[in-house]
């Protein structure tokens, strides 16, 4: 069975096509900047890399460009279209209405445009998705797979914020989470490695990249997130604050003359790393400022990695303790510094990792507990597209 993963931008789409077999993919690239000037796909398979310039006015050209390249005999990976079982979709927001992966009807559609003023810039970009490929492939089935679904299971005490009940009902005010695909990934990845029943185990996991959450999963189930009702909640990140005082956002208004929307774009794009920092918001960028002394990117590396630990404590004492800690994403995934940091001082929770064997970079799970740890300390590469192709193959079967 052949599943072609979707993940549509407002600009972009990702694709990769897996084998269920393998669980590999066999082809996989993007197409950049559609509707805008100087279109371009990038298509990988086959161990060949080419780039297509073409101009692609909307998505639906991008989709059958990236159909195209799949069959192409050169650096195709399938003789035919009717070779893909079905497509799944990676959709942002199921709102309050679906708690896991759903098979597209029409009326599944609808409901998922409904959820668009909860995600305004990702969900329609989805759906333009969604109504592409099925214009393209008509009799195929396609399947959602929601960023927020894997945290539908959080109890109404962790979900709910401190504002009126009403806010909560009648505007569906809330914390969702995000990221749920990776976090599902890796968590059950964890329990396979220690040999372990997902039920038994307490996870932090700790989804390190441009955009960052943490959760803890208990018995296979999220229980907490720290992204919230966007994810510009949590810890700082790339350029999004994380975590502010809400008074903060009418006190810029009237310091600097800049409206809501200016002030929501300041929290989301000049903020985090890059704005403490004044350098970057990449921590390659970051790490190497530090080293030649800049103290702001120091600054910025810091409050990062505190900002983590402190979920880690907090998640630990809302589970009741902690079995399992795993890092994940670009950032969790790659930079020791970071995990080192983060995992500084948690000796009291049995949170200890190995230093040297932290500082190896290894392809896989990377156990990085230090002897004698109570807790695994593990790395853990993520693969949100093999989440979405499972539950695709599942639903469409
Ligand atoms: P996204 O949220 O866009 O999927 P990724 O998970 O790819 O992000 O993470 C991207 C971030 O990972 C980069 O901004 C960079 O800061 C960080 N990163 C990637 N590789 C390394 C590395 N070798 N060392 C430190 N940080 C890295």
């Amino acid at each position: 069975m052949k599943i072609l993963v979707i993940n549509a931008g407002s600009s972009s789409l990702k694709y990769q096509l897996i084998d269920m077999e393998t669980e590999r993919a066999e082809a996989k690239g993007g197409c950049e900047r559609i509707g805008l000037e100087g279109s371009f796909l990038k298509h990988k398979a086959n161990g060949k890399e080419v780039l297509i310039e073409e101009d692609m006015p909307n998505h639906q050209v991008a989709v059958k460009l990236v159909l195209e390249a799949l069959v192409d005999k050169e650096h195709g990976a399938i003789s035919s279209m009717k070779e893909i079982d079905a497509v799944g979709h990676r959709v942002v927001h199921s709102g309050e209405d679906f708690n896991c992966s759903v098979l597209i009807t029409p009326e599944v559609l609808e409901t998922i445009a409904s959820n668009t003023e909860l995600a305004p810039l990702h969900q329609p970009a989805n759906i333009t998705g969604i109504n592409a490929c099925r214009a393209i492939m008509p009799d195929t089935p396609m399947v959602a797979v929601f960023d927020t679904a894997f945290h539908s299971t959080m109890p109404d005490y962790a979900y709910m914020y401190g504002v009126p009940y009403e806010a909560y009902k009648n505007y569906k005010i809330r914390r969702y989470g995000f990221h749920g695909s990776s976090h599902l990934f890796v968590s059950e990845e964890a329990a396979k490695y220690l040999g372990k029943s997902k039920s038994e185990l307490k996870i932090v996991t700790c989804h390190l990249g441009n955009g960052s959450s943490i959760s803890a999963v208990n018995g296979g189930k999220c229980v907490d997130t720290s992204m919230g009702f966007t994810p510009l909640a949590g810890v700082p990140m790339g350029t999004r604050s994380g975590d502010v005082d809400p008074a903060i956002v009418e006190f810029l208004e009237t310091k600097t003359g800049m409206n809501t929307a200016e002030v929501i774009s300041y929290l989301n794009k000049k903020s985090g790393m890059a704005g403490i920092s004044g350098v970057s918001s990449d921590f390659r960028d970051l790490s190497a400022a530090m080293e030649q002394g800049n103290d702001r990117a120091r600054l910025a590396l810091d409050m990062f990695a505190y900002a983590t630990k402190k979920y880690v404590g907090a998640y630990a004492a809302a589970m009741g303790g902690i079995d399992c800690l795993v890092f994940t994403a670009g950032i969790g995934e790659n930079d020791g510094y970071i995990r080192e940091k983060v995992t500084d001082g948690l000796g009291f929770l049995g949170i200890a990792i190995d230093k040297a064997e932290n500082k190896i970079r290894k392809g896989g799970i990377h156990d990085i507990t230090a002897n004698g740890g109570k807790v695994k300390v593990l790395v853990i590469p993520t693969n949100e597209e093999l989440v979405i192709a499972r539950d695709t193959a599942r639903l469409s079967k």
